[in-house]
């Protein structure tokens, strides 16, 4: 079947591949500029746009209802004239006659595309990680499956002390479970926070019993149809009734690489997210976007960059001036402890990290400086439990403000008066 979605009586016809939270905002931004082009939404998932950072907090520890965490319900579609085609992935994509091929064999013609498709978890690749209990967190269905094993006195076996890994870990020790995390790094999230910040994290959750395995990793895992322990490549058999693999994500790049358009690590875009096929954008976990203020690319795997993303996506289609330049932002929540982040810390930066506040006390922040003059640079800034400090982080960040280093590591001293 084709569907000539194409330039009718002059309305432009957008398409949007990807049903996450880039998607559903692309829609908020066309439709501020564009009140009647036709728009179609093309879903792999058979559900509405959701976000999915409640799938491994509120959601995943029962006190939010699924349905919360829809960006929309239905009937907003239907007010903005979105056609929706969910449960039918994208399969092809042919940038030169501008049409994109559904898996039931519809062809939509447009004008202006969006690939919004996001990652996909990186599987993990040893024997017995097919068994039945061995789960993966992206999707609601997996986080149903994954609170479904979260009986009490369960034994959890988290593979990789990242994001999703602690926050599964702090779910799974909230609702009673042993939870044995394995990483082969010396401590969580040491690419990102490095080795100090890092071990505050092991503190943090070995404090509400989690035990860690650092240096290790996964040779088998063992069970007959269902799990039943993971054996470490030390030897050791660490018993499990459910495994939890969060290991990283890989962006997902094959529509746009079948199409020829550039890929570098995601879908390279410039900062009004368009990629190097006329009349297509990308945004959200998938865009290695060009940052003007960092003067690099960057692709950025949270949850602002796929709202605010998708947002400048969608206006940048419709015609507005985009020019999308935030600087990169995260934040987490485990246990009682909530976090953000903001900034960019390059590979080899050499940056070190300066404390403002005692990290036993749960409260304090931690910047990612380099010297520059007579004081240091913040790339990037941390606050935990230490709230309404991210936009000033932001700021120091953004104007390359060199500050003094000893002033930043005092929390006498407010932040913006740090000029
Ligand atoms: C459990 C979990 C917790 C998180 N918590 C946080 C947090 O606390 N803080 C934070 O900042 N970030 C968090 N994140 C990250 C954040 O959710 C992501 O950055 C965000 O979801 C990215 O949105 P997106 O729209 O780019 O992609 P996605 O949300 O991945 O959506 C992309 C959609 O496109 C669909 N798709 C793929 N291929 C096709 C195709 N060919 N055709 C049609 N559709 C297709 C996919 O099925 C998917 O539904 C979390 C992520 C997860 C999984």
């Amino acid at each position: 079947m084709s569907t000539d979605t194409g330039g009718q009586q002059g309305r432009t016809a957008y398409v949007i591949v990807g049903g996450g939270l880039a998607a559903a905002k692309a829609v908020e931004g066309i439709r501020e500029s564009d009140s009647d082009g036709m728009i179609v939404l093309v879903a792999e998932e058979n559900r509405l746009p959701y976000e999915r950072p409640p799938l491994s907090k509120a959601v995943l520890k029962g006190e939010d209802e699924m349905e919360t965490a829809f960006t929309h319900d239905r009937d907003w579609y239907f007010e903005q004239g979105v056609e929706l085609r969910l449960g039918n992935p994208a399969t092809s994509l042919d940038a030169e006659q501008h049409t994109l091929t559904l898996a039931d064999g519809e062809t939509l013609s447009y004008d202006k595309l969006l690939i919004a498709t996001g990652s996909t978890p990186r599987a993990l690749d040893v024997p017995g990680a097919d068994l039945d209990g061995v789960l993966y967190l992206r999707e609601m269905q997996e986080s149903e499956a994954l609170k479904a094993r979260f009986a009490d006195g369960a034994r959890i076996v988290i593979v990789g002390a990242g994001w999703i890994g602690l926050e599964v870990a702090a779910a799974a020790r909230d609702a009673g479970c042993t939870v044995t995390v394995i990483e082969p790094q010396s401590a969580p999230l040491v690419a990102v926070m490095g080795e100090q910040v890092g071990g505050w994290f092991a503190d943090l959750h070995r404090g509400h019993g989690v035990e860690f395995r650092f240096g290790e990793g996964v040779e088998r895992i063992e069970g007959d149809t269902s799990v039943t322990g993971v054996v470490t490549k030390s030897g050791d058999t660490v018993p499990a009734d459910a495994v939890v693999v969060g290991v990283g994500i890989t962006p997902n790049t094959g529509l746009a690489e079948g199409a020829g358009i550039t890929t570098d690590n995601g879908i390279v875009a410039d900062p009004a997210l368009r990629t190097s096929a006329e009349g297509v954008w990308a945004a959200g976990d998938v865009a290695n976007w060009r940052s003007t203020t960092l003067g690099t690319n960057v692709r950025v795997e949270h949850w602002a960059n796929a709202n605010d993303g998708g947002l400048a996506a969608g206006r940048s289609m419709a015609g507005q001036d985009v020019t999308y330049d935030p600087i990169p932002f995260f934040f987490s929540d485990q246990y009682d402890i909530g976090l953000e982040y903001a900034g960019y810390v390059p590979r080899g930066s050499g940056a070190e990290v300066l404390l403002r506040g005692e990290p036993s006390s749960n409260e304090f922040m931690a910047f990612w400086v380099v010297p520059e003059g007579e004081g240091v640079r913040v790339l990037a800034g941390m606050h935990v439990n230490v709230w309404d400090t991210i936009d000033d982080v932001q700021r120091l960040v953004r104007d390359k403000t060199v500050v003094d280093r000893g002033r930043l590591a005092d929390p006498k001293v407010a932040l913006a008066d740090l000029t």
